[in-house]
């Protein structure tokens, strides 16, 4: 018994010699350092044009919601953003982006985010994994009912951002400007010019862009038609480039 005992220990201890060294390779490449990507997934926001589509919950919160929360977020702040300015066909289009991050800064939340400049790097539209940078830019987007889709990359695990990007819709249908106000006027109160194109303000679009970023969900429902995450636009409206209360509740709430 203790002779097949021994001879089962050296055999096994010779076995070792072999195995486990390519197990702990197999560890290594597991943990990120070979080829297999980590587990992220891709969330699109889109912004719709015309308020279309109404979901109507059967039995209306007595509360209205005036921000909803996705449990996705960044970990690490301040949030580097890029414009890409190609294709624009705003001139002044950056001045808008750089204001609608702003506002959310300002709401007086631990919110940070970074202009890094301008970039060449197309927004990820049609792309199957992240780039790693935050890019906003312009693109003719397939659904000409979609103002603005924003894209958010995350670890599904974590639920940690690792990349977002927004796209502008090129579609001719859009005339799009960055509006111009009297200083100290409410853009509650404002609206753009309105022509036969369907006018559309790129601070006031942004601003609700930026909020998916942060990252809001859209709200549907008539109680939050005020509130810049309220997920249909209209044509020339401005009002959406200053936070309301459920907004600057929302990011407080994220990051305090
Ligand atoms: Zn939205």
């Amino acid at each position: 018994m203790l002779h097949f005992l021994r001879r089962a220990l050296i055999i096994f201890s010779v076995l070792a010699l072999f195995i486990l060294p390519s197990a702990g390779a197999l560890t290594a490449a597991d943990n990120g350092q070979g080829k297999d990507p980590p587990d992220l997934e891709r969330i699109v926001f889109v912004h719709p044009k015309v308020k279309d589509v109404k979901p109507s919950p059967a039995k209306p919160p007595k509360e209205p919601v005036l921000y909803s929360y996705s449990r996705y977020h960044w970990s690490n702040l301040p949030v580097t953003y890029y414009y890409n300015p190609s294709s624009s066909p705003v001139s002044n289009a950056q001045d808008g982006v750089i204001a609608s991050f702003e506002a959310w800064e300002a709401a007086g939340s631990g919110v940070d985010f970074t202009f890094g400049g301008t970039t060449d790097v197309l927004p990820g539209l049609d792309v199957s994994v992240p780039d790693y940078k935050n890019v906003v830019g312009w693109a003719p987007l397939n659904d000409p009912g979609s103002v603005a889709i924003t894209i958010i990359w995350s670890n599904t695990r974590t639920k940690l951002v690792v990349d977002t990007d927004t796209i502008f819709n090129l579609d001719s249908g859009y005339a799009w400007v960055q509006g111009t106000i009297s200083v100290g006027a409410d853009p509650d109160l404002a609206q753009l010019t309105n022509t036969s194109a369907y006018d559309v303000d790129v601070q006031n679009i942004m601003t609700h862009e930026a909020g998916h970023w942060l990252v809001l969900n859209d709200l549907y429902t008539d109680a939050a038609s005020e509130q810049t995450m309220y997920g249909y636009a209209s044509d020339s409206e401005l009002k959406k480039r200053s936070l309301e209360t459920g907004d600057i509740a929302g990011v407080n709430k994220i990051y305090p």
